[in-house]
């Protein structure tokens, strides 16, 4: 199912099948000038079905939303065999209760899609970048506050720590002329007819103590940031396999109020202290969702064990960020591995209508069972 049926640069909207790779939908769109807004860092592998099921994210949601806003309907098999479509192709639509809302991000528990109809927006032009480093947790709350005041949203607000940047990353930072990382590196990005006057504004508002705004990049340099960021390849499934070929490896995905995001990060260093594991972030910092990645020297025991290591300081993370009035998930999802957090994350009456939709949908249990809910 990996047929793109129509575009239709008018409505811009898309009709695809489910099994369509985010990447090349995208790719097909842009003759237009148009653009398909979610952008995870797996677009190359990953489905317009799967970004739908589980409300996936990315770079751009800071300005342009997650898959949710991208989404006009869909075509579901549900666990009796009926296909129903919910929504239609228009961007307003006020009809009845919205189940095309429960379908995207039920990570395939309540229905398979097999088709969707798909929001497109004008394709981003006009874009622009400047960098800024950070001395430490202080600094960057200033900095996560300073833009959030700015008045404009930027097209991108990423953060990556000192430790994944790396050897690589720094070098190419001196390139750029940058040469005090100090704790980490802010991404801004603007696009759009005001792309210029915007990235001035946010690099005026950069300009607080313990942040070092850089100077404006030309589009190759960006270009270099951006496989910079999406080549750090944390954002993974929490599988310790993933890791280097001398560390074990678990990446997890949360989101924290902008205001307790320092207060995290200073919580992350002393559970890295006392659990003796390395933990480094990337963040959508724009939106709050933090990217920690655990790692462990796979010198101290077999994978099972690390699991386990690992996964004790990201429980210590994770119950952080809930109690700081953080999501479980920003926009990985449930799936297995966060399902022994799901009862401090949602209430015991939320469960429970979650289970009563499941059974109305899903009377015996047929679709990904055991996940999600
Ligand atoms: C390197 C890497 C980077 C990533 N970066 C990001 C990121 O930046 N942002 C982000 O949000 N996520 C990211 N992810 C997570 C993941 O890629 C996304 O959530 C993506 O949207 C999943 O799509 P998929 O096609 O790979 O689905 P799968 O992983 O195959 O499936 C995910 C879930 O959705 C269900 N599902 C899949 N297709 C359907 C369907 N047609 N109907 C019903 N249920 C379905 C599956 O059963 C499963 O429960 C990343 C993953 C990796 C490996």
């Amino acid at each position: 199912m990996d047929r793109i049926l129509e575009i239709d640069p008018v409505s811009r909207t898309a009709v695809v099948e489910a099994g369509v790779i985010n990447k090349s939908l995208d790719v097909a769109v842009a003759v237009h000038d148009l653009a398909f807004a979610p952008d995870p860092a797996s677009s190359a592998i990953s489905t317009v079905g799967g970004n739908i099921a589980t409300n996936a994210g990315g770079l751009r949601c800071v300005k342009y939303g997650t898959t949710r806003g991208s989404v006009l309907a869909v075509r579901v098999v549900l666990a009796d065999g009926e296909v129903v479509c919910l929504g239609g192709k228009t961007r307003k639509n006020a009809t009845g209760l919205d189940l095309l809302g429960l379908i995207v991000g039920s990570e395939g528990s309540l229905g398979v899609i097999v088709e969707a109809t798909v929001a497109l927006i004008p394709r981003p032009w006009n874009e622009q970048m400047i960098l800024a480093c950070f001395d430490d947790e202080s600094a960057l709350e200033r900095a996560a506050e300073a833009v959030a005041r700015s008045r404009v949203v930027p097209a991108a607000f990423e953060m990556m720590d000192r430790e994944s940047i790396g050897v690589v990353g720094e070098r190419l930072l001196r390139l750029l002329d940058i040469d005090r990382l100090g704790a980490g590196l802010l991404i801004v990005r603007t696009d759009g007819a005001g792309a210029s006057a915007e990235i001035e504004a946010l690099a005026a508002s950069l300009s607080v103590p313990g942040v070092r705004p850089s100077r404006r990049l030309s589009a190759p340099e960006s270009e270099l940031v951006m496989q910079l960021r999406r080549g750090s390849g944390v954002e993974g499934v929490g599988d310790p396999q993933v890791g280097s070929d001398d560390r074990w490896w678990l990446g997890e995905d949360m989101t924290l109020p902008i205001r307790s995001l320092a207060r995290y990060l200073r919580h992350a260093r002393s559970v890295a202290a006392s659990h003796e594991v390395r933990i480094s972030h990337i963040a959508h910092l724009g939106d709050g969702n933090v990217h920690p990645s655990l790692t462990l020297a796979k010198e101290y025991g077999s994978e099972e064990d690390a699991r386990t290591w690992l996964q004790a300081a990201a429980d210590e993370l994770v119950r952080f960020a809930l109690a700081e009035g953080g999501a479980l998930t920003g926009e990985h999802g449930v799936g297995l591995a966060k399902l022994p957090w799901i009862d401090e994350a949602l209430s015991l009456e939320v469960r429970e209508i979650q289970r009563r939709v499941k059974r109305a949908l899903d009377p015996n249990g047929i679709l990904n069972p055991g996940k999600a809910l």
